[in-house]
Parts: structure tokens; C-alpha cells; sequence
């Protein structure tokens, strides 16, 4: 844990806030036109260079941290405390580059990834919160949901695929959600990847320009590419409709890869280390127990 020392304090004359309120939504109305997608707010370090070992360091860290969230699960499959990271964004805003590059700082078991795509025959005969409460994280565990119940007013919203009646319910719904969540031991960070409109078309194009990024590129990206107004206006929506105290939103500027790696994985350290965990107490007679380990 040699790199703990270099990340912990900006150097003087650098922002000193927990990157989480640097990047947490103001309350009040929101405008993202407010918000910079190239921007790095927090990051003292030089930038591209060496970003990548900045959040290799993290790494460090945050898997120490999550192994302590995991002990606990262990120990106590109750009441233990869990975390869930939602990412949401739009298409080629880098949700599948976060689940590589910040899920792999960590050790696979304790962490619990779902995607949520267009709902299937059996999900759409169910409320919409019925899959979101499948895939919750179990304590001791970080879920990370790669989309999540927000596309409910979000893609559903711009394509009109429910009446507005229905949609407009959904925001106090899932504020009640969330707090439940949070009141029965979740940690909630919740994470819009903001990309521009430009960078957003710059990524598509290059998906196109390799043979291993084809895979990745989707004709229906540039259908919604079209709705982009749309879009944004359905996250301002959601941004300041469920920005809550219990479970704030954060906009994370997603132009620069580096920057929104290692955002993410601060943000997921502050987390984490808000809980205030320790080594969970051994179960048994530790003298006991060596006495045996050692005549065995
Ligand atoms: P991707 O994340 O790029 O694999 O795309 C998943 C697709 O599923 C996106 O086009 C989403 O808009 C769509 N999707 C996710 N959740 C829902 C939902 N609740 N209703 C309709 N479409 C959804
Ligand atoms: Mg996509």
C-alpha cells in the first residue's frame, strides 16, 4: 500500500473537496449545457501521462477496501453493508470502458455487473423495478449496473414508449426506491457519463474505422444519436427530479477516457471508504485455534 500516501492529498494550491461533491449535482434545475465534458475536475496529476498509473494506484486501494466490504459480507450475510454504482449515459459515453478498466482494479467475486438492455417478453409482464430489484448487490458485495431503471424515463420518455402519464410517475417512484435502498444498507452512486456531441460522433466513426471495434458499433446508436436534444432534456429531467439527499446524482465528464476512469474509481474509493469498515473479529478462539493449527 506504498501508493497510499501519494493519492490521499491534493498538492497545495489544488482542490482539496472529496472529488464526489466536486462532481455531485447542484440541487435546482438542471442545464447540461452547464456542464464541460472535457473538464477534470479533482485531477491534480498531469494528466494523460500519467493517469493511468494514478488509478492503477487507486487500484491498490480500492481493492484493499473492497476485500474489508467482503470480509464483512462474510461475516455478517445480513446486515452487512453493499454498494451499487448506476452508470448511465448515452451511447459510446464509456459505460463498458468503466466495467473493464475499474471493475477489473478488484477481485471479480465481490462484484456483481448487469446490464440492462431493452426489457425481454418475461421482463416487460413485470413493474419495471422487478429486474432492478433482481440484480441488487447481496451485502459484502458492489453491484455495478451498466444502465438501470433510469432508461425508464429515459429511452421510454423520447420514444414515447409508454404514455406521459406513466413516465411522470416514475420520478417520485423511484426517489421512494432509492431510499429504501439506502435505508436498508445500500450505498448508492449513481454516475452520468456526460460526452459531448462531437466526441460522441468521433467514437461511432471510429468504430467504424476498425474491424475490432465493428462489434461495438450499432446502426440504432445513430437513431438516438438523432434524438439528442431529446435525450438531454430527459436527463436534465432525472437529474434534478432524483437528485436526492439519500441518493445524489453525479456528472462525471467523460470526453477524456483517462479522466472518467479514474473519476470513477475515486468516486468508488470515497465510497467505500465512507463506510468505515474494519476487519470483522474472528468468529472463534483465535488461541484456540492456533493451538490446534499448530498440534495438527
Ligand atoms: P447497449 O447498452 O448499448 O447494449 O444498449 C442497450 C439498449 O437497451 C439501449 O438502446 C437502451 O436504450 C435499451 N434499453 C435499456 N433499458 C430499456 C428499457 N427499460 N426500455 C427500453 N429500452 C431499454
Ligand atoms: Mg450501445
Amino acid at each position: 500500500m506504498g501508493s497510499k500516501a501519494k493519492q490521499k492529498l491534493p498538492k497545495s494550491g489544488q482542490e482539496s473537496k472529496p472529488l464526489s461533491q466536486l462532481l455531485q449535482v447542484p440541487a435546482g434545475p438542471v442545464s447540461l449545457a452547464g456542464f464541460d465534458p472535457s473538464a477534470t475536475p479533482g485531477y491534480v496529476g498531469k494528466g494523460k501521462a500519467d493517469a493511468a498509473g494514478r488509478t492503477a494506484d487507486l487500484g491498490a486501494e480500492l481493492s484493499r477496501l473492497q476485500e474489508m466490504l467482503f470480509a464483512n459480507g462474510r461475516n455478517d450475510p445480513v446486515s452487512a453493508p453493499k454498494v451499487l454504482l448506476v452508470l448511465q449515459g448515452m451511447d459510446t459515453s464509456g459505460k463498458g470502458g468503466v466495467v473493464r478498466h475499474v471493475m477489473g482494479l478488484v477481485d471479480p467475486q465481490g462484484v456483481a455487473l448487469a446490464s440492462f438492455k431493452a426489457p425481454s417478453a418475461i421482463e416487460r409482464k413485470h413493474h419495471y423495478l422487478w429486474r432492478i430489484r433482481q440484480a441488487l448487490p447481496q451485502a459484502g458485495s458492489i453491484g455495478v449496473f451498466d444502465r438501470s431503471h433510469y432508461e425508464d424515463v429515459l429511452v421510454v420518455r423520447v420514444e414515447n414508449l409508454v404514455d406521459e402519464a406513466v413516465w411522470e410517475k416514475r420520478y417520485e417512484e423511484i426517489n421512494r426506491f432509492e431510499q429504501r435502498l439506502v435505508a436498508s444498507g445500500t450505498k448508492v452512486v449513481k454516475c452520468m457519463l456526460q460526452v459531448s456531441f462531437a466526441e460522441q460522433k468521433a467514437r461511432l466513426a471510429a468504430r467504424l474505422d476498425d474491424p475490432t471495434k465493428y462489434w461495438k458499433y450499432n446502426p440504432s446508436d445513430v437513431d438516438a444519436r438523432a434524438k439528442w436534444p431529446a435525450y438531454q432534456e430527459a436527463y436534465e429531467a432525472l437529474l434534478e427530479r432524483c437528485n436526492t439527499e439519500a441518493a445524489p446524482w453525479h456528472v462525471v465528464p467523460s470526453d477524456r477516457k483517462w479522466y472518467r476512469n479514474w473519476a470513477i474509481a475515486e468516486l468508488l474509493r470515497e465510497s467505500l471508504a465512507g463506510l468505515d469498515l474494519s476487519w470483522p473479529k474472528p468468529g472463534y478462539d483465535l488461541a484456540v485455534e492456533r493451538d490446534r493449527v499448530a498440534k495438527s
